[in-house]
């Protein structure tokens, strides 16, 4: 497909690095870089294609963006048609994190620079580089508020009843955040300070294939039928801002009433203007885990420059991310919690939204 297929203008850094010298140098200049985002059902992943076009394009890059609509085929198909275009670098948020080996190999062989974008690549010798967050942190942050929320204490005999969701088991990053979260927790588990009356406490049953939003408020529903006539529901850990809003629903679909104190605190992830507004208003969620997403596609176009440029791409951790190969050299940023306490200072004063986005969104 060409759709996505965009051209860019020379900008400052490759004019001058295309004056100082022929060959090699200036081909790399004029070559493509190829970004393949998962999902267009999630906010981000639109802003960061378009960011790390922008950026890209105005050091000089051409890039090819394409979108997989979270279909691994079709992911498949789109890289692969980048390396047939002649790619120079790959910058890559994996759908199946298990299902990219073969095509990567064909841009190996290419000689491609592969950087695994957000989510590791697992299972193939050929990523380069990781660019992303702490993820573990993104669960130990969710599993605090919960805690300083509901005032959990391993020592007061108050106990709490809560839920466990995490994300799509074919994304390396859900068990970190769902290990962050459950570590985080675990003590008052043990205590019996947070009964989970489910007993769903593995990623497996807790899992929201393609983190979608329907079937996080299947899973509510019928938890709530199931474990919740008779007992009242203090918590969930959700991993991400689709998932807390499926769960809103489920609940409210079950007469819990947004806002009322008996309404569940709901963690999320992303800081999407409808959560935000959400906490903001005190009508669901009352947190999300924001990473700025601008910085990693900063640190990616950064890793890019480098390698043109002759040099080694800056990481930050060798020894977190194994991908079944190798531990991928990566440069890991840090989440921040959000809560309507400071939402306006982490997401608007940073220019990440704005008022009027939060009050608009729908
Ligand atoms: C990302 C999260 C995002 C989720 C769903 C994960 O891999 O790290 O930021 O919420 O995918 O798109």
């Amino acid at each position: 497909s060409r759709r996505g297929l965009l051209y860019g203008s020379a900008g400052v850094a490759a004019v001058s690095l295309a004056a100082c010298g022929a060959g090699e140098e200036s081909d790399k200049l004029t070559g493509y870089t190829g970004i393949a985002m998962p999902t267009t059902t999630s906010d981000r992943w639109v802003l960061e294609g378009a960011d790390l076009e922008k950026r890209l394009q105005a050091l000089g890059y051409k890039t090819i963006l394409e979108n997989g609509e979270d279909d691994i085929p079709t992911q498949v198909r789109q890289i692969q048609s980048m390396i047939d275009k002649g790619v120079e670098f790959l910058i890559v948020a994996a759908i199946g994190n298990t299902s990219l080996g073969e095509v990567l190999s064909h841009a190996k062989d290419k000689g491609v620079t592969i950087i695994s974008y957000d989510r590791l690549i697992l299972e193939t010798p050929d990523v380069d580089y990781y660019a992303s967050f702490d993820n573990n942190q993104v669960g130990v942050l969710q599993a605090k508020h919960i805690i300083s929320k509901l005032g959990l204490d391993q020592n007061t005999g108050e106990t709490f009843n809560i839920e466990l969701f995490a994300g799509s088991l074919d994304d390396n990053n859900s068990q970190y955040f769902f290990q962050g979260g459950l570590d985080t927790l675990e003590p008052y588990i043990y205590s019996g300070a947070v009964v989970i009356p489910s007993n769903q406490t593995e990623l497996e049953p807790t899992s929201t294939d393609k983190w979608s939003r329907e079937v996080a408020r299947d899973r509510m529903t019928g938890l709530l039928e199931e474990f919740y006539q008779d007992r009242p529901l203090h918590a969930v850990l959700s991993p991400y801002d689709g998932i807390s809003r499926g769960i809103v629903e489920a609940l409210v679909a079950a007469d819990y009433e947004p806002g009322s104190d008996d309404f569940p605190v709901i963690t999320g992830q992303d800081a999407e203007l409808r959560s935000l507004k959400a906490i903001k208003e005190g009508t669901g969620q009352s947190e999300t885990v924001f990473k700025d997403t601008r910085l990693l596609a900063e640190v990616a176009v950064k890793m890019v420059q480098s390698i043109v440029e002759g040099s080694t791409p800056d990481v930050n951790d060798l020894g977190t991310y194994d991908n079944g190969f190798k531990f991928v050299p990566s440069y890991l940023l840090d989440p921040v919690d959000v809560t309507a306490e400071n939402y306006q200072e982490i997401v608007v004063d940073s220019g990440y939204a704005t008022e009027e986005g939060i009050d608009d969104a729908p």
